[in-house]
């Protein structure tokens, strides 16, 4: 059976003081048999007290410590705290160009370091509109294939996360969802059959606590990536208490 995980992508929101006042509301709760994570932009990690939850950080370098002004090696968030790292998040691969290879690489770069990635892939509305869904995410996945062995493989955390549904309110049915689940899974067994059941898969878009239960009810949805709502920490406890 997969540990349910719910994390939060603060994306570049927050303060000291939201992190003082999560930090106190997270740490009086208890999550039971699931693994909560809050990942704050890097330079917020060392602010928090986690204790019932985890840590990670929303982007990594594929690189060592060196000439790369900036980024955020691996090591560095580490001592940060960080226990995770989402990498290839769909607004990296926009906002910075960010190629298939490139976060194949920051995932291993992460493994090799000491960090479990969390991957992201998902696609645009147009991708879908054309019925390429399985086609693109098989590519993003094939990426990554290419440079990871399947025990590395095995450590990652992989998020669907529909392009059309963040931040939009336009969340991706609970049948959508399930589907692309379902054919990550099974391109996971192509790769090696038992990264199928083992492999942990969270889905993100607009996930809330009225729509969590259903979503993570699927079958292939092991958790949920959420945005907005881990802003608030009523709405974040609320859906980990849906896993
Ligand atoms: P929203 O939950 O705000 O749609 O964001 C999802 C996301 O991108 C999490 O990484």
């Amino acid at each position: 059976k997969r540990t349910p995980m719910v994390a939060g992508n603060w994306k570049m929101n927050g303060s000291r003081s939201l992190v003082e006042s999560f930090t106190n509301v997270l740490n009086s709760h208890t999550f039971d048999n699931m693994d909560v994570v809050v990942c704050p932009p890097a330079g917020f990690l060392s602010m928090f007290v986690a204790q019932t939850y985890s840590l990670g950080a929303q982007d990594c370098s594929a690189q060592d410590n060196g000439a790369h002004t900036g980024d955020n090696s691996v090591q560095m968030l580490k001592e940060l705290g960080a226990k995770y790292v989402i990498v290839g998040h769909s607004e990296r691969r926009q906002d910075h160009d960010e190629s298939n290879e490139t976060v194949a690489r920051k995932a291993h770069k992460a493994l090799a370091d000491g960090l479990v990635p969390i991957i992201c892939v998902g696609e645009s509305l147009k991708i879908r509109e054309a019925g390429q869904v399985n086609e693109f995410v098989g590519e993003q996945l094939g990426a990554i294939f290419a440079i990871l062995d399947a025990e590395q493989v095995g450590q990652c955390i992989i998020a669907y996360e529909p392009i059309w549904a963040i931040g939009t309110g336009k969340t991706a049915s609970p049948e959508q969802a399930q589907d692309v689940h379902a054919f990550i899974r099974e391109t996971l067994a192509n790769y090696q059959s038992d990264l199928a059941l083992n492999t942990r898969l969270l889905y993100g878009g607009s996930v809330k606590p009225d729509n969590a239960a259903q979503l993570f009810a699927q079958p292939d949805i092991d958790g949920g990536l959420i945005g907005g709502a881990s802003l608030n920490t009523d709405d974040f406890i609320a859906i980990c208490q849906a896993a």
